[in-house]
């Protein structure tokens, strides 16, 4: 971190601020310029609040050089973190297609999809039990019956599950039911959820806020990995730009960002990304071409009924075909989907 103080402060409140930052345990170097005084400050900045120091009134400027997370970081652990969703190894070479309803929304509907999708190429089955819609009068979810169905499938299709969670007081129910619990990005800033969720061995898929930036989004990540919980898989699922073309627009940037700046393995989801069935193929083959880890695409055997999301969501004879054409992308890349 550097202090840059302002034109002529004083000798006394240099010396105070030196004292200041020595009492939370960092080295102070100090370098005096013609007109400034400058603080090099060496040490884990992490749990420090760099902005604070601008209540200082002789502090200019205050430059972090430091990420504020930690373990969650490339510099923190180097190798590649993989995974492990019901036996599912998401990370590392592999890549890894989940596919699902948006809902589950009946036995039948659930078991029509899981059986279509695991013969497609999914290797993980997504669906939502309780739904976080924009508009309270549209279609909930069906809560907790929906992950009682959700555990029958798993037993019969030996299928790993993942379903998003709205609750920390749902956490019992979905320990029980899933392999994996998702946060959407609805609630990527939801703290206290994400508390919970770090004292917990379950792997977490952490969807990116719909206007967070990346470091927001490692910080959230941050929280799960600090609390003891090391399992979680990164989502980008696209971002509110002023481009209304898409629902979201996706930022496939992100994906080379996190590897560089994380450990923790990325998917994508183009289907909330663009909101479109039409869009998702070419952005599931471009995510696969800059190095996504897998790909969560919403899968509904009959979409003008779905009871969420059916505009994109793919037939299954589409998602089928998707999943072959991402196969080449992969393997043109020396990654393997299974
Ligand atoms: C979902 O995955 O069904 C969902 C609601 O997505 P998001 O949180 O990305 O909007
Ligand atoms: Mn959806």
């Amino acid at each position: 971190m550097i202090i840059k103080f302002r034109e002529k402060t004083i000798q006394q409140d240099i010396d105070f601020l030196r004292e200041y930052l020595c009492n939370f345990g960092f080295e102070v170097h100090e370098t005096n310029g013609d007109a400034y005084t400058i603080f090099s400050i060496v040490g884990d900045t992490t749990r420090f609040d760099a902005n604070s120091l601008y209540a200082f009134k002789f502090v200019e400027t205050v430059v972090r050089i430091q990420e504020p997370y930690k373990k969650v970081s490339r510099k923190y652990k180097t190798t590649d973190t993989i995974v492990d969703i019901g036996g599912v190894k998401i990370g590392g070479n592999n890549v890894v297609i989940i596919g699902g309803p948006c809902a589950v929304e009946s036995r039948e509907q659930i078991d029509l999809i899981a059986g279509l999708v695991k013969t497609a190429g999914a290797k993980i089955l997504r669906a939502g039990a309780y739904k976080p819609r924009t508009s309270p009068y549209s279609f909930q979810g069906l809560e907790q019956e929906g992950l009682i169905l959700l555990s029958e499938i798993r037993k019969k299709y030996q299928f790993p599950i993942v379903s998003e969670i709205l609750s920390a007081t749902d956490i019992p129910l979905f320990l029980n039911s899933v392999d994996m619990i998702q946060v959407g990005a609805r609630n990527m800033q939801n703290y206290a959820l994400l508390k919970e969720l770090g004292k917990i061995k379950l792997p977490i898929l952490l969807k990116r806020g719909l206007s967070n930036t990346i470091e927001e989004w490692l910080m959230s990540a941050e929280y799960i990995l600090s609390g003891g919980n090391d399992n979680v898989v990164l989502c980008e699922r696209g971002i509110r730009t002023f481009e209304l073309s898409t629902r979201s627009t996706l930022d496939i940037s992100a994906i080379p960002v996190i590897k560089k700046l994380s450990h923790l393995p990325i998917i994508v989801d183009p289907s909330h990304a663009s909101g479109s069935w039409e869009y998702v193929e070419s952005l599931s083959k471009a995510a696969i071409a800059a190095g996504a880890d897998g790909l969560l695409i919403e899968v509904h055997p009959d979409p003008e009924k779905a009871l969420s999301d059916g505009q994109q969501s793919l037939k299954p004879e589409r998602f089928a075909e998707l999943v072959t054409h991402c196969r080449s992308i992969a393997e043109a890349i020396n990654r393997t989907l299974k």
